[in-house]
């Protein structure tokens, strides 16, 4: 485990992460720019935490723990309840996510955030979104209160699929863990 948490702190460190974000986010701009024009009600899914938003104050705060429950009283240091961060809605963009973000809109794509947190971080989900420039969205998709999904796929594959059945077309999935794209895409209209 340390040397996990050393190699992941090094990758973030030393600009890595950074430049493999940029990578990324080239490569979808790339694809959103070439896609976007050739379908009709196109849309861009994308994920919250660690994708458009930046948790990394908390995971280093608890030192790559999921501290769930509980305050978070003891930024920088830790530890801080993952609820409680969520409701404090400072996360930072991710400037790479965000300037995709932006490319899809301005390209006329529908941006649908899918994200497991649950509705009782709406409000506060909401306003960490704006303040980190994300304007102009969709629609914001949560989970019920409460739920329990054994993997993120479990409850996101199908919010894609609903998307998809409201006529729009899906042209890129856009997030931090494999599970996100889990399911593959719905058939849908083109
Ligand atoms: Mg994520």
């Amino acid at each position: 485990m340390g040397d996990t948490k050393l190699a992941a702190t090094t990758y973030y460190q030393s600009g890595a992460y950074d430049s493999d974000l940029s990578i990324v986010a080239a490569r979808a701009g790339a694809w959103m720019a070439a896609r976007i024009p050739q379908v009709r009600r196109p849309a861009v899914v994308f994920d919250i935490d660690d994708t458009a938003l930046s948790n990394w104050e908390v995971i280093k705060a608890n030192d790559f723990g999921r501290v769930f429950k509980g305050p978070c009283r003891f930024l920088s240091d830790g530890p801080c309840g993952w609820v409680a961060w969520d409701l404090l809605g400072r996360s930072p963009a991710i400037p790479q996510s965000r300037a995709t973000f932006r490319q899809a809109r301005s390209l006329g794509a529908e941006v649908f955030f899918i994200s497991g947190r649950d509705e009782s971080q709406r409000a506060a989900t909401e306003r960490n979104l704006q303040a980190a420039g994300y304007d102009g969205y969709r629609r914001l998709i949560l989970t019920p209160g409460e739920s329990y999904y054994r993997s993120a796929a479990d409850f996101k594959e199908p919010q894609r699929a609903a998307i998809e059945q409201a006529g729009y077309k899906i042209v890129a999935n856009i997030g931090d863990q494999p599970s996100y794209l889990a399911g593959g895409m719905p058939k849908g209209p083109s």
